[in-house]
């Protein structure tokens, strides 16, 4: 058996957050890091637009402003982002307020899908020359706390302390080993919503203010703004109860070729009581369904199709009205009426409605709807010391899959706030 100081498991921003700040206090410390994936798979991996302001990406239940503060700017200081101007938004701010909606002004970074790679690439080498080359392709199948050994699918590692932090997709398998572990937990929160994909000239603040956050009544706000070279994604969920898809989005550098499109989502945080209290149950609910209604795709359907009550067809995809191409054609064109819960439904519209009078045109008949895009991160741990996401005697839960976060720069902090709390036992 392989024998490490520190084993971290997940190569996303909160691994690379605790593993560099480890190595940066204590050089000598052996740490191993593990990957299933060849790269880390989330926001580093696609788009890498970077948010360095409270509240965004801090869940509120797990940290304070002044915490958070501390934090981002050591992200900040490590990562060296060139932050992105902001301009002329005091006009859509006042709007907004006049609707009862606000806009946050948040310094931000964008790398873009190629910049995010040639950065994971730099903190890759980074590690090896700091001797904690993480093993990519290897998939961690369990983590026993009591006699500190992680098992993977090519060897065992025993540690002192070990961090998962497996993200969003490895959401079961965190609450898996919370299971095995003992670790009490709920996931009652589930974001669901809609991505829209617009032409960039009917969304011009995109010009002024790259990712705007829109907050709206009901709990409904504007996440992942992209632009210029803009694409909308889909990611695979499988679980045993069968594969399901939900949408997201990306943009290229501004060394590619634009095509002039922009996509954002608009989501609703629900939090599920009693009886039903699993988000990712109902997540995977919401999933099937939409994959019933889609053929096993995703939904998407016309906004001008939407207001008249009637589905998309591929012809609605086609023809003079219709002045762009959807980025994710492999979606089926169908009638999110019948998929998205009424409720739901019903406060994204408003609030897309509210956006279109904060921004006139974003609900063009061209614009398209695409359903659903689910975040599942909301596993809450219970922690035996919060301060550090110590949820057992050397075992460390951080980021999105742990609930720590919800994007790049809180994961990172939620693995540097982790680094501190092992340095501090070791
Ligand atoms: C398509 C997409 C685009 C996004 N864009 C942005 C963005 O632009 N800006 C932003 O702030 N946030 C973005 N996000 C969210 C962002 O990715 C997350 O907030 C952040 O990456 C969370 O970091 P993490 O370290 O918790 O998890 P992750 O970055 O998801 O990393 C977890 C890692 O753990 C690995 N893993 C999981 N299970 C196992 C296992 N059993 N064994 C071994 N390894 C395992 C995974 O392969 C993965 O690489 C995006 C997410 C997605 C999916």
């Amino acid at each position: 058996m392989e024998h490490y100081d520190v084993a971290i498991i997940g190569t996303g921003p909160a691994g690379l957050g605790a593993a560099f700040s480890l190595l940066e206090a204590r050089p000598d410390l052996s740490v191993a890091l593990v990957d299933r994936n060849q790269y880390s798979s989330g926001g580093l991996r696609n788009d890498c637009k970077m948010n360095f302001s409270w509240p965004v990406g801090f869940p509120e239940d797990d940290w304070d402003r002044a915490g958070a503060e501390r934090y981002l700017e050591r992200v900040e200081a490590f990562l060296s982002p060139a932050i992105m101007g902001r301009y002329d938004v005091d006009v859509y701010s006042r709007r907004a307020e006049r609707l009862g909606c606000r806009l946050l002004e948040i310094r931000q970074a964008h790398l873009g899908t190629d910049g995010g790679l040639a950065l994971i690439k730099r903190l890759v080498a980074e590690l090896e020359r700091r001797g904690a080359a993480p093993s990519l392709g290897e998939t961690v199948l369990s983590v026993d706390a009591a006699a500190r050994v992680v098992v993977t699918d090519r060897r065992e590692l025993s540690f002192k302390a070990a961090l998962v932090a497996p993200g969003r997709a490895g959401f079961s398998f965190l609450q898996e080993v919370m299971r095995s572990n003992g670790v009490p937990f709920i996931d009652n929160v589930v974001d669901v919503g809609v991505r829209v994909e617009l032409r960039e000239d009917r969304y011009p603040i995109v010009k002024d203010y790259y990712d705007p956050k829109f907050l709206f009544p009901k709990k409904v706000r504007t996440f992942c703004t992209n632009s210029r070279a803009a694409h909308v994604v889909q990611e695979k969920y499988e679980d045993e109860a069968g594969v399901w898809y939900s949408v997201n989005g990306h943009a290229w550098s501004k060394d590619r070729p634009a095509n002039g499109l922009a996509n954002f989502a608009m989501l609703k945080t629900i939090a599920l009581t009693e009886p039903l209290a699993s988000g990712q149950a109902y997540a995977r609910a919401l999933g099937a369904q939409a994959m019933l209604l889609g053929g096993g795709r995703p939904i998407m359907q016309r906004v001008g199709d939407f207001r008249l009550g009637r589905r998309s067809t591929r012809d609605a995809f086609t023809g003079d009205l219709y002045d762009f191409a959807p980025t994710l054609p492999s979606c089926t064109p169908g009638d999110l009426g019948l998929a998205v819960p009424a409720k739901v439904m019903r406060a994204l519209w408003n609030a897309l409605k509210s956006l279109d009078t904060i921004v006139p045109g974003v609900l063009h008949p061209s614009t398209v709807l695409y359903y659903p895009e689910i975040k599942t991160y909301a596993n809450k741990p219970v922690f035996e010391d919060p301060a550090c996401f110590r949820a057992a005697p050397g075992l460390y839960l951080a980021g999105d899959g742990a609930g720590t976060s919800r994007g790049i720069t809180a994961a990172w902090a939620s693995g540097m706030r982790v680094a501190d709390g092992i340095l501090a036992g070791l």
